[in-house]
Parts: structure tokens; C-alpha cells; sequence
């Protein structure tokens, strides 16, 4: 049977700490699942069914969105060719904001060794666009995609986004699994 890709809000946290290291947690497990969704579900992205039509950053009712770009570092290539970070036909491999596919340069691109470098977004920065999910999964391994945060959502009864969602991408998940993660075994261990 396959892994359920569904993640725990603490799990989502955790790995965003390890990854970004730019969250500050606080509280225990009950402070990180939502008042709002006590008992109850939550919107979220079904990552399998997202197209990246880019709707998510304009029709959240918050500016920015509440949905961000998320990165499943387990299945990323760590391209120096991204082509999530680079415009389709970039002048040069360097990261000049002319050759950036991110409007907000939300994502950081670190020379790993050779060939390899690490893209890490900053959620602080992301309008939830997703233009650099769209490069990741039309010429990439889609390891970039996109989320709902929670800690950001006000959990509206009826996501706005999810009526115009082109692609029925949005569905109801438990409070407590809150986040739908592109996981890959590799993954769980986190980098
Ligand atoms: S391209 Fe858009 S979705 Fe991707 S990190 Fe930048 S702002 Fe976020
Ligand atoms: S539930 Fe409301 S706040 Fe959350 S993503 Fe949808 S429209 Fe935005
Ligand atoms: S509106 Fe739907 S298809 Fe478009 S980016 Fe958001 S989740 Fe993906």
C-alpha cells in the first residue's frame, strides 16, 4: 500500500524549520493545529492536481495569498539549471533578478558542489504565484508546489480560491494532517 503523503502540522512545522531554519516555534502540539479547525478539516491543494494557473495569488481573500510554494527537497535534482528559479531562456546561469522566474525573489539558490545547488524558498516573500511551479513541473521533477499555510489561512468556510480553481485542486483534510506533501521516502529523513 503507499505511503500516505498527508503530513501532520507539527511534521509540516518541523520540516520547515529544517529546511528554511526561519521559523520560530513555540507551544506544544496543540497550539500548532488551528482553533479554527478543532475537530474538524481544513482547506488544502492536492498537489497531484494543481496546474499552477497562478489564480492562488489573486483570488485568496488575504494579499498576499495564504497559499505558498512549498519545496519536497527529496525529490529535487538540485539543478544549476532550475528551471523553478531560472526564466525559461535566462541570459546567464547567475542570479541576476532579469534571469528569475520568482516576481518577489522569494527563492534562494546556494551553490551546493559541482553541479548541484539547494533552492529554498522564503514563505515571507512568496505571493503564492506559483510561476516557479509551474517551471518545476513542466520541465523539472515538480518537486516545487503549492500549500496552504495555516499559520497564515483564516480558514474561511468556503476557500474563494477553491471556486475558481480551474483544476478542482482544493479539498477538505483533517485538522490534524493538514498539509498534502509531494513526498518521497528520502524525504521523511529531511536534509
Ligand atoms: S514564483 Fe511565486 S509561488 Fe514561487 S516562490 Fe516566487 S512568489 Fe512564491
Ligand atoms: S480559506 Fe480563505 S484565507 Fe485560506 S486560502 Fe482559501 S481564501 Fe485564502
Ligand atoms: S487555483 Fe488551483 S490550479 Fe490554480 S494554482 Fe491554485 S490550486 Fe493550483
Amino acid at each position: 500500500m503507499d505511503e500516505d503523503p498527508r503530513m501532520t502540522r507539527r511534521e509540516f512545522l518541523a520540516r520547515k524549520v529544517r529546511c528554511a531554519g526561519m521559523l520560530a516555534l513555540g507551544g506544544g502540539v496543540g497550539a500548532l493545529v488551528p482553533k479554527a479547525a478543532k475537530g474538524g478539516t481544513l482547506w488544502q491543494i492536492d498537489p497531484e492536481k494543481c496546474i499552477a494557473c497562478e489564480k492562488c495569488a489573486t483570488s485568496c481573500v488575504l494579499a498576499p495569498s495564504a497559499v505558498k510554494c512549498i519545496h519536497a527537497y527529496g525529490m529535487c535534482g538540485y539543478c544549476e539549471l532550475c528551471f523553478g528559479f531560472f526564466e525559461a531562456q535566462p541570459s546567464s546561469l547567475d542570479e541576476g533578478a532579469e534571469n528569475q522566474r520568482c516576481p518577489t525573489g522569494a527563492i534562494k539558490r546556494t551553490f551546493i558542489e559541482d553541479p548541484y545547488y539547494e533552492y529554498i524558498i522564503d514563505e515571507k516573500l512568496c505571493i503564492g504565484c506559483g510561476r516557479c511551479v509551474k517551471g518545476c513541473i513542466t520541465f523539472g521533477n515538480g518537486s516545487m508546489h503549492m500549500q496552504i499555510s495555516h499559520d497564515v489561512c483564516v480558514h474561511c468556510n468556503q476557500c474563494a480560491i477553491a471556486l475558481v480553481c480551474p483544476a478542482q485542486a482544493f479539498v477538505r483534510v483533517s485538522a490534524d494532517q493538514s498539509y498534502i506533501l509531494k513526498n518521497q521516502p528520502s524525504e521523511q529523513g529531511g536534509r
